[in-house]
């Protein structure tokens, strides 16, 4: 890492001239610019490529974000690259490696060979790195040709932080050569330790419950900065694979980037987790931390975004008083690698890096093929043509998913025993997409890119805590995209084009009807808007009439559980907890784990019997082939409209 550059402060780059940076161009001969590249949240994610969709995409990738790397090394007499964790898991490949493939030992993972192309020089490990088991990840970790530390994770616990045995080295300490503002070689030691979230002994209990343990994060840095600094570190750089949250510190804590920046000694903290960056003005208001500055507690920070989005920089001034460096200035930014135009079109800034891109096209071109073969077998087919007027088997799955994960989540929680429901939506089904905006998988195989036609978003698994009562107006408010109809109306048209299917939840381990005589008690604000309104009639559970009292969890989704669509009891204030996975990584998994899915459809809702009456709705006209076969609704084809959809006849 010593680059010497001329003093004139421009040097002849790929793209022209490259200006250094301030620090470097000002360092005198007893100072010296030192620039900390992060990334961090990989997710496996090298080639530009998103491998659910099977196509090219401008906004994910190492490869693009090494190409900053040049332009942003000639910037700087001295440079570190690292990485903050979560590279193992998180896109088909990681998903291939571990399912298909395998680590024999000897491997190296594709993504740690992208790392090593690119002379990373130290990383941590990130939570996502245990979802395969400790097995995979210590054979994963053995091909890195650079440092990867971990403080709070031990295989066995000591009296003191200092006494565990831990799984990796909770530190390290590199003796390194560093240029000065005179051009001078001088040298330095630079310690960089680690740290991950603790709840990975919740999220991956299976794996973990009787072989590690884990601690809290400030409790560990509290013990062995000052060691590191006995040990005659001159630079403490915290890999911090931990989100910016409150600034005080609590035990076990999730996201403890703040606390840990007050931790005495820490000269800066790269941090990750949250998928975010930093500095942005997402941190504006929190308390610790300074958008403008770029610091936490006083600290230089920084958070690179995720999928490779952004290179995370902190540039640090240093100064020799004569016994050690220390720094005297900063200066924080993360470099996105592409820019969202005001009409969300995306712009690529970089292209992508060929000895990048080389070092895993063989794990690329065998993912290809992975995701377009079967990985598990269906025996109903998996559309979602009448997901608005009946329970549907394409719903059902992701039902069937989150609540087998939820319900290992809640083991050894304090809500372990409550009954798990699931909230979900059909994403493809027409509406603005068109008429051939619909899920269609046949009966047969299941290949990984069907997944994404079965949860279209990257959203988060959450659960929320709500009772009886709140079940039945979480459905209350989800009724709203049907009209109002007319007892004895012929041909009335059922459905609302104003409300998207994303916000027609359907609750699924509880039974209901729904009465279409009434008016939609809630508008698509979540206000009651007739109060004396009740199109849910009928809710069971168990068999019996639901008692209100009763205390629930649903599994849902980030969005829902944040408060998108303004859902009773779904306001944030709810959630009891934050998955770190996505709803499609465990429906990968479920799918894995079961090989062959039935997920029919089990009518647990349906429409009110109404006397002499009939409704209309649209749908895909490749819907025909399967309207004899849709659970607990009687259905007949009635032409097409104008709009290329076809239309169908209830009888209710
Ligand atoms: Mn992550
Ligand atoms: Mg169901």
């Amino acid at each position: 890492m010593s680059l010497t550059l001329s003093r004139r402060g421009f040097l002849a780059g790929t793209a022209g001239f490259i200006a250094l940076h301030p620090y470097s161009v000002q360092a005198s001969q007893n100072q010296a610019h030192l620039r900390i590249m992060e990334t961090t949240d990989l997710h496996v994610h090298v080639f530009p490529y998103d491998y659910y969709a099977d196509r090219e995409v401008d906004t994910v990738g190492l490869a693009r974000t090494a190409s900053l790397i040049g332009d942003i090394r000639a910037e700087a007499t001295n440079s570190l690259l690292l990485d903050n964790g979560d590279f193992l898991q998180g896109n088909p490949m990681g998903d291939y490696i571990a399912y298909e493939r395998g680590m024999k030992e000897g491997d190296t993972h594709p993504v740690i060979n992208a790392m090593n192309a690119l002379g990373f020089d130290a990383s941590t490990l990130g939570n996502h790195e245990f979802n395969y088991g400790l097995d995979f990840l210590m054979k994963s970790v053995a091909g890195a040709g650079f440092p990867i530390v971990c403080a709070n994770v031990a295989k066995k616990l000591g009296a003191t932080p200092r006494e565990d045995e831990t799984l990796l080295p909770p530190y390290v300490i590199v003796d390194r050569e560093i240029t000065n503002g005179g051009g001078t070689v001088q040298p330095i030691r630079i310690g960089f330790i680690g740290f991950v979230p603790p709840q990975i002994m919740n999220w991956d209990r299976r794996h973990l419950e009787g072989n590690v343990m884990a601690r809290d994060i400030v409790e560990a840095a509290r013990a062995y900065i000052p060691q590191m600094r006995e040990e005659g570190a001159d630079l403490i750089i915290a890999l911090s694979h931990s989100g910016i949250g409150t600034a005080d510190h609590s035990d076990g804590m999730e996201n403890a980037s703040i606390p840990l920046a007050a931790v005495e000694g820490i000269d800066a903290v790269l941090t990750g987790h949250s998928h975010l960056v930093f500095p942005s003005d997402t941190y504006a208001d929190f308390a610790g931390a300074d958008v403008g500055a770029g610091t936490l507690m006083g600290i230089p920070a920084v958070m690179g975004g995720f999928w490779g989005s952004h290179m995370g920089l902190i540039d640090l001034m240093l100064e020799h008083d004569g016994g050690a460096w220390r720094v005297v200035s900063h200066t924080c930014e993360a470099r996105p690698i592409y820019k969202r135009g005001e009409d969300r079109s995306i712009t690529a800034l970089v292209e992508s890096d060929a000895a990048v891109l080389a070092s895993v096209q063989k794990e690329h071109d065998e993912t290809l093929e992975y995701v377009r073969r079967a990985v598990g077998k269906t025996d109903a087919p998996l559309h979602s043509y009448f997901a608005l007027v009946a329970d549907d088997p394409s719903v059902q799955i992701v039902s069937n998913a989150q609540t087998w994960y939820i319900d290992q989540m809640m083991k050894g929680t304090e809500h372990e025993g409550l009954p798990i429901l699931s909230a979900a939506a059909p994403f493809k089904a027409g509406g603005r997409g068109g008429p051939d905006y619909y899920t269609d998988v046949e009966v047969g195989a299941v290949a990984i890119k069907n997944v994404a036609d079965l949860y279209l978003y990257p959203n988060t698994v959450r659960a929320v805590r709500i009772n009886g009562a709140t079940v039945r107006e979480w459905l209350e408010r989800s009724a709203t995209i049907f009209n109002q109809i007319e007892p004895g109306a012929e041909d009335a048209v059922l459905l609302n084009p104003e409300m998207p299917s994303y916000n027609f939840d359907v609750i699924d381990g509880v039974t209901y009807q729904i009465d279409l005589s009434q008016p939609a008690r809630y508008n698509k604000d979540g206000e009651v808007i007739a109060p004396d309104a009740h199109r849910i009639i009928n809710l069971q559970f168990d068999g019996k009439p639901i008692d209100e009292e009763q205390e629930f969890i649903i599994a849902t989704n980030n969005y829902r559980a944040g408060g998108g669509g303004h859902f009773p009891g779904a306001g944030g204030d709810t959630t009891i907890f934050e998955g770190p996975d996505t709803n499609r990584d465990v429906i990968v998994r479920y799918i894995v784990e079961k090989g062959t899915i039935n997920p029919k459809a089990d009518a647990n809702w349906t429409f009110a019997p109404m006397e002499n009456t009939t409704v209309l709705f649209e749908t895909g006209p490749a819907a025909a082939k399967h309207a004899a076969n849709v659970s607990g609704v009687a259905i007949e084809e009635a032409g097409m409209s104008d709009s290329g959809f076809a239309q169908f006849r209830i009888t209710l």
